[in-house]
């Protein structure tokens, strides 16, 4: 038999972000700059992440939740810092190769462009994410 009101029920739009997965987020916000996830793993070895698996499962669901983005030129992550991020464009990065910084921009412009290069070739676009290499404001002035 059940008692009404004294069971705890999950609550399903609300979902309990994961330990592991705030230590993941937490850990890129403190770095300000892209982290590769072994490197996330040597930070986090002492909060009792152990293994690569724990910390890419982390960062898929971050992923997944639209908090990280994967930066594939250089195999790292980074925190969403794009303020209506999922609508507007595909997310540009621009890359910094001497200090590692990656600053996340976005122009509905350019979806439309690659959109219609994608179609000039026949091609199905689905996702996509520009990133430009080069010197930072700061690193460039250095
Ligand atoms: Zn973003
Ligand atoms: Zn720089």
């Amino acid at each position: 038999m059940s008692m009404p009101g004294t069971e705890r029920r999950a609550d399903p739009a609300r979902p309990q972000r994961g330990r592991n997965r705030q230590l993941v987020l937490d850990a890129l916000r403190g770095a300000g700059r892209p982290l590769g996830a072994y490197e996330l793993l040597r930070q986090l070895r002492s909060e009792g992440l152990r293994s690569p698996l724990q910390v890419y499962r982390a960062l898929d669901r971050l992923i997944e939740e639209g908090s990280v983005h994967k930066i594939e030129s250089v195999s790292a992550y980074a925190v969403c810092t794009g303020a209506e991020c999922g609508s507007g464009g595909p997310v540009v990065f621009a890359i910094c190769t001497r200090c590692g910084q990656a600053a996340e921009a976005r122009d509905p412009g350019l979806g439309q462009l690659l959109g219609r290069l994608a179609r000039r070739q026949g091609f199905r676009l689905e996702a996509s994410t520009v990133e430009l290499s080069g010197l930072c404001e700061a690193c460039a002035q250095g």
